[in-house]
C-alpha cells in the first residue's frame, strides 16, 4: 500500500492569501481599501492568539483591521451598539466578533447585529440560508477552505460518496451543504451514527469535524480516499493533533491533511477571502451610485 499524498494546507492558503492581496491592492488603488473589524470580549488566551494571527494576516494581505479588545463584563446591549456603528461605517467590509463570548452575550443575537453584508464569518441565519439555497453569500471559512483542499486533489466530486463526520453549524452542517452542492452525494454522520465505520469506509471522501483524537482510523478508510481532518486536539503529550489517526491513516488514503499545516491556514486564507469580496461589492455599489 502507498502513502497518501500530503495535502499541504500551508501553501494553499498562501496562494489563496497572494490572490487576495492582488485584489486588495487594486481596490487601495481605486481608494478603496479593504477593512476587517475584529472584536475581542474578554482575555481567553487561545482566543487572544486567534484575533492576533487575523490582525497579522491582514496587514500582510493589505486588508485595513480595527481590532476593538472589551473587557469580559462588557455589558451585550453595548457590544450590539458597537456593532450597530461598525455596520454603519462604510470603511468596514467585515465584522467578526471572536467566539467564545462570555455567558451574559447571546452569541446568536451578536451574530444576528452584523449587518448580513459584512458577516465574513458566514454564521448568521441570513448567510446559511443562503447557503442551503444555493444563492451567492458568505460561506462559513473552515468547511469553504476544506473545499478548497479537496479541489486540488483533483478529485472530481460529481457522483463521488463524501462522509462528513460532526454536524456543527460552523464546521458540519455548511461542509455537507458544500459537497452537495458539488454534486457529491452526502452522508452527515454525528455522535448517535450507529455505525460510523460503516458510512466512512464507503466515502470516497471524508471530513472529519469532531474534536476527539483517533475518531477516523485506518480500518474506517476506504483505499485511496480524500481525507481532511478539521479537528485540533491535543494528545496525552500536549501536542497539537486531529480527529483523524494520521500515521495510520496515511497509509490508507490516496491523500490526507496534517493536523497542523492543513485545514488551520485555510480558515484564516477564507476569512481574508470573505473581505476582500465584500469590499469588492461595496466598491461596485458605490460606482453605480455614482
Ligand atoms: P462541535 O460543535 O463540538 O461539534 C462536534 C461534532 O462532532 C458534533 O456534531 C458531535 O455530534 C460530533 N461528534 C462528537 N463525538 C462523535 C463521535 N464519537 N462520532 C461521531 N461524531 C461525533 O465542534 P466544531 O466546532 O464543529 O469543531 C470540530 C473540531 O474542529 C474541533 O476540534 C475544533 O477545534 C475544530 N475546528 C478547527 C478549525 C480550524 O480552523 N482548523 C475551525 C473550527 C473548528 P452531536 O451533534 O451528536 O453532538
Amino acid at each position: 500500500m502507498t502513502a497518501a499524498r500530503l495535502i499541504d494546507g500551508a501553501a494553499i492558503a498562501r496562494e489563496v492569501r497572494a490572490g487576495v492581496a492582488g485584489r486588495a491592492a487594486r481596490l487601495a488603488a481605486a481608494d478603496h481599501v479593504p477593512g476587517l473589524a475584529v472584536i475581542l470580549v474578554g482575555d481567553d488566551p487561545a482566543s487572544q492568539v486567534y484575533v492576533r494571527n487575523k490582525i497579522k494576516a491582514c496587514a500582510e494581505a493589505g486588508i485595513r483591521s480595527i481590532h476593538e479588545t472589551y473587557p469580559a463584563d462588557l455589558a451585550e446591549s453595548a457590544l450590539l451598539d458597537r456593532i450597530a456603528a461598525l455596520n454603519a461605517d462604510d470603511a468596514v467590509h467585515g465584522i467578526l466578533v471572536q467566539m467564545p463570548l462570555p455567558p451574559h452575550i447571546s452569541a446568536q443575537r451578536v451574530i444576528e447585529a452584523i449587518d448580513a453584508g459584512k458577516d465574513v464569518d458566514g454564521y448568521s441565519v441570513e448567510s446559511a440560508g443562503r447557503l442551503l439555497s444555493g444563492l451567492p453569500g458568505f460561506k462559513p471559512c473552515t468547511p469553504w477552505g476544506c473545499m478548497r483542499l479537496i479541489e486540488s486533489t483533483g478529485i472530481a466530486l460529481r457522483g463521488k460518496h463524501a462522509v462528513v463526520i460532526g454536524r456543527s453549524n460552523t464546521v458540519g452542517k455548511p461542509m455537507a451543504l458544500l459537497l452537495l452542492q458539488a454534486d457529491a452525494t452526502v452522508t452527515l454522520c454525528h455522535s448517535r451514527t450507529a455505525d460510523l465505520a460503516e458510512h466512512s469506509r464507503r466515502a470516497d471522501v471524508v471530513v472529519a469535524a469532531v474534536g476527539r483524537a483517533n475518531t477516523l482510523t485506518a480500518d474506517m478508510v476506504k483505499p485511496g480516499a480524500v481525507v481532511i481532518d478539521v479537528g485540533m486536539n491535543r494528545n496525552a503529550a500536549g501536542k497539537l493533533c486531529g480527529d483523524v489517526d494520521f500515521a495510520g491513516v496515511a497509509q490508507v488514503a490516496g491523500a490526507i491533511t496534517p493536523v497542523p499545516g492543513g485545514v488551520g491556514p485555510m480558515t484564516i486564507a477564507m476569512l481574508l477571502s470573505n473581505t476582500v469580496d465584500a469590499a469588492e461589492r461595496a466598491a461596485g455599489s458605490q460606482q453605480r451610485a455614482t
